[in-house]
């Protein structure tokens, strides 16, 4: 239920969904989803659903966390990059092997915590995760090649396309009832929206818990 031979066929349903990178089809290939999510819910670790990871919050479905990967793997230099929502750290992770260093931030402290010792645990070294709300990025970091934000916001976060490096993506969801994927990709400066595709997120909530 957790092998390997588990994993492949999740890589072989990204793949049929049009999910191309090979970088990131290998990498979700190799990290293993069921330790992100309580054991009970073990056999559904690779299932194409977000799951429960307590405090109300989800892990997001792994063919969001695949389509964001490769967004954010195309981007011309793969130092730094901040993820706003850390929850399980699965993301995170996949965000690790890519970058060179990745920022996360998340409100729910119980989160931070077990995700920090979940990604020490899997020898991840290179995620640095902050206990704040995440809403204003992290200026004093920026500028970042990757801005992922992993909840819903429903407005454009405008406030943060000024912490992109040059040829940086944000990429977020938008929206309350109706979500959307998008992306803001940064060019000198000028700025390039796109539209992408329906989603579904937790919101993005202000403050810390
Ligand atoms: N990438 C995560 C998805 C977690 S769900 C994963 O793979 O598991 C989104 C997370 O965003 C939740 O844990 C939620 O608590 C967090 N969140 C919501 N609003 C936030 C904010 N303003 N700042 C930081 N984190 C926030």
């Amino acid at each position: 239920m957790t092998s390997a031979r588990t994993r492949a066929r999740l890589v072989e349903r990204l793949r049929a969904q049009g999910i191309s990178n090979e970088e990131v089809l290998g990498i979700m290939g190799h990290i293993p989803r069921h330790e992100f999510i309580d054991e009970a819910l073990s056999h559904k670790a690779y299932d194409d659903t977000a799951l429960p990871i307590g405090f109300g919050q989800t892990i997001s479905q792994p063919y969001i966390v695949a389509r964001m990967s490769e967004l954010a793997a195309a981007v011309p230099e793969r130092k730094l990059a901040l993820e706003i929502g850390t929850g399980c750290g699965y993301q995170t992770m996949v965000l690790s092997k890519l970058f060179k260093t990745v920022h996360s931030i998340e409100r729910i402290g119980g989160l931070v915590r077990n995700t920090r010792e979940r990604l020490s645990r899997l020898g991840v070294h290179n995620a640095r995760l902050r206990h704040a709300d995440g809403s204003g990025g992290l200026p004093d970091l920026a500028p970042f090649n990757v801005i992922l934000i992993t909840a819903a916001a429903p407005i454009v976060p405008e406030n943060l396309i000024s912490q992109l490096a040059d040829g940086g993506r944000l990429i977020f969801p938008v929206g309350s009832q109706e979500q959307e994927l998008r992306m803001i990709e940064r060019q000198g400066d000028d700025f390039l929206e796109s539209r992408l595709e329906k989603v579904l997120f937790v919101p993005l909530l202000p403050g810390v818990a």
